[in-house]
């Protein structure tokens, strides 16, 4: 399909979710709902973008010095760009003045929605994520191609690190991390977005930030990273030992492992998002780790590293075909140590398939 082709029929299918959902009228401005629909990426400033689709007509508004950037599809949209000295936000209000219900981009900066809801009052605002968000949840052939071709960059990396390429003993987490990051844009990646590097007792903050703790033989290290390629993204996480692990480490690996595989192997069709939550959990429930495990199962990935569906108890969204998400429990025991193990699952209509392959052994260093 030629891109102007797949713009057109995301454009369809967002106004079949729109009259489904009685939206009049979707505006969507930076993040990823944008490049979705017409292929292009807002910068993220302080001059507005903004994309308009009503029931008939579809709309960019971008500021003039930006117009040149804009691949413009004319058959998908109609380009419009503003002057320096004009008011974006009432372009977009004229453009909205027969619209009741309002699909707002999550991202959109508060700054334009305060005015717009001053010039456009007595509307009814909603979140764009409900009419875009499954869209983009479901992926295409194309796009799970590009999730595995991330996932299989990210997978070199990790192998790196497994086969002890990557040195870790008497350096710093943060000095790690940018060996990692490097390695990321080496393997493909067009930018990376993060990467965690969590040594000992740091690892048991799933959110750690890498710092001047300097990595010792002796201890777990968590390795949480992934960038964006060709607008996909991938998102892994590892953990190396170095040296023997102590057996209550080595038998907590073996119960995550467990817990992982059950995760993934309940991200099937038809399921929902809280069954790969509750799958993972029962096995650390089971094992006596339920309370150590601080964190939903996994998250939607796509054009984001983190989007719809969620994997988390109370969503009972069924997955479908096409629907990719993380499978990442993980078991946190403040001030010694932590670890995560995560994979990026497609759902397909043969079955779970993993877009990551790097051996799920604790491999010790
Ligand atoms: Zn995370
Ligand atoms: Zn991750
Ligand atoms: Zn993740």
């Amino acid at each position: 399909m030629n891109s102007a082709a797949l713009y057109t029929s995301r454009i369809v299918r967002v106004r079949a979710a729109m009259r489904e959902q009685s939206v009049d009228a979707l505006l969507v401005s930076v993040g990823h709902d944008l490049p979705y629909l017409v292929g292009y990426h807002a910068m993220p400033l302080e001059r507005l973008t903004a994309l308009v689709v009503t029931s008939s007509k579809s709309t960019l508004l971008v500021p003039r010095l930006e117009a040149p950037r804009v691949e413009h599809h004319a058959s998908v949209f109609d380009l419009v760009s503003w002057d320096e000295t004009q008011d974006p936000v009432a372009i977009v209000a004229s453009l909205l003045l027969d619209s009741k219900r309002i699909a707002v981009g999550d991202q959109m900066w508060s700054r334009f929605l305060v005015d717009l809801l001053r010039q456009l009052p007595g509307r009814d605002y909603v979140r764009s994520v409900d009419v875009v968000g499954p869209l983009r949840a479901s992926k295409d052939d194309a796009e799970i191609a590009a999730l595995a071709a991330a996932g299989a960059a990210a997978d070199r990396v990790a192998a790196q690190l497994q086969r002890g390429e990557i040195p870790l003993v008497g350096r710093t987490e943060a000095e790690v991390s940018a060996d990692i990051s490097a390695r990321l844009l080496a393997e493909g990646h067009d930018v990376v977005n993060f990467a965690i590097v969590a040594a000992g007792e740091n690892a048991a903050s799933p959110h750690h930030h890498p710092g001047r703790r300097e990595i010792r033989r002796g201890e777990i290290v968590l390795c949480d990273f992934g960038g964006t390629m060709n607008g996909y993204c991938s998102d892994i996480t590892r953990c190396v030992h170095l040296g023997a692990p102590p057996a209550d480490v080595q038998r907590a690996w073996s119960d995550l492992q467990r817990a992982q595989e059950a995760g993934v192997q309940a991200g099937v069709v038809g399921g929902t998002c809280e069954s790969v939550d509750a799958a993972a959990r029962g096995v650390l429930e089971g094992a006596g780790w339920g309370d150590y495990f601080i964190h939903r199962t996994g998250h939607g990935i796509g054009m984001e590293a983190h989007e719809e569906p969620y994997m988390v108890r109370g969503n009972v969204l069924q997955i479908a075909h096409g629907h990719a998400f993380s499978v990442e429990p993980g078991i946190y025991v403040s001030g010694k140590w932590g670890m995560r193990l995560e994979d990026i699952v497609v759902a397909t209509t043969n079955g779970p398939q993993r877009m990551n392959h790097a051996t799920r052994d604790l491999v010790v260093l």
